[in-house]
């Protein structure tokens, strides 16, 4: 990252701005995994999103996996000070974001195709599962709460005229805005699509996938600190490394999340 003004933003927010492919679609899912998978993020917060410059996802814009642009809300203000929030309607602490900015900035944004998503601790919780689903769209919108959150009525509004909108929990606690949140979603949806991870045999055992944590992992040197690898990864015994694998899986699951199997 160099710093200054990050190179994820692209601050034209028409929809001439658009690959083709993208904007012409009228295809709810990806119909070929050639094409990017398009990612617009709306926040008054662009800087947060430097980040996906770097690393796997920073690799995958690069070689046309995944196309993002950030846009900030405030650029679809009208008044001197750029406002996005008011006082809550019927009173209360806090502020709550103004519809008018929103509602431009989805226009912007939107087609029926796309795949509105509302980061909100009052959401549902966003799960593997659901990572899975949304590395098969084609259009993904992420919108980044601060204050006390959006105007209802923008959601319901996108509701009318999206492919499908998701309000979507990380975690029963509450952050100070969606730009974190968003990233996580997109973390997690970006590492499943294809090519973004270069071995996909990866992502097939990993924790979640099914319904199981993972086992624990180790690497050379077989003996350090005093503390040794488990003889039996050294063996070469492929079915005995299995077995002892799936054991580890059921037991750490039984001790860290029971919650995860199915009732005895
Ligand atoms: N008043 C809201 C409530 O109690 O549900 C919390 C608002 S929070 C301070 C501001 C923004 O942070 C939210 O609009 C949402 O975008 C984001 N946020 C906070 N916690 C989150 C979580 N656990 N998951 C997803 N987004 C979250």
């Amino acid at each position: 990252m160099d710093g200054g003004h990050p190179r994820v933003v692209d601050a034209t927010p028409t929809r001439r701005s658009q690959p083709r492919s993208w904007a012409d679609s009228r295809r709810p899912h990806r119909p070929n995994y050639a094409e990017a998978v398009r990612i617009d993020i709306v926040t008054i917060f662009p800087e947060f999103f430097s980040v996906l410059d770097v690393s796997l996802l920073g690799s995958a814009r690069k070689s046309g996996l995944i196309d993002v642009a950030v846009h900030d809300l405030r650029d679809f203000t009208h008044d001197r000070h750029r406002t996005v929030d008011d006082t809550p309607s019927g009173g209360g602490a806090g502020m709550v974001m103004r519809p008018e900015p929103w509602g431009e900035a989805l226009d912007a944004v939107l087609t029926d195709q796309s795949t509105v998503v509302f980061p909100t601790p009052a959401g549902r919780l966003f799960v593997q599962k659901q990572a899975r689903e949304l590395a098969d769209r084609e259009h993904l919108i992420f919108c980044c709460g601060r204050y006390e959150g959006i105007d209802q009525r923008v959601i319901e509004h996108t509701r009318t005229r999206a492919a499908e909108v998701l309000e979507l929990s990380i975690g029963d606690y509450v952050l100070n805005g969606g730009e974190v949140a968003a990233m996580v979603v997109i973390e997690a949806v970006g590492r499943l699509i294809p090519g973004v991870v270069g071995n996909p045999e990866s992502l097939v055992e990993e924790s979640h996938e099914d319904g199981l944590l993972e086992y624990p992992s180790y690497t050379k040197p077989a003996e350090w600190r005093g503390l040794e690898t488990p003889p039996v990864l050294l063996g070469g015994n492929h079915a005995a490394i299995a077995a002892w694998r799936h054991e580890q899986q059921l037991e750490r699951t039984r001790r860290v999340r029971p919650e995860l199997l199915p009732p005895a």
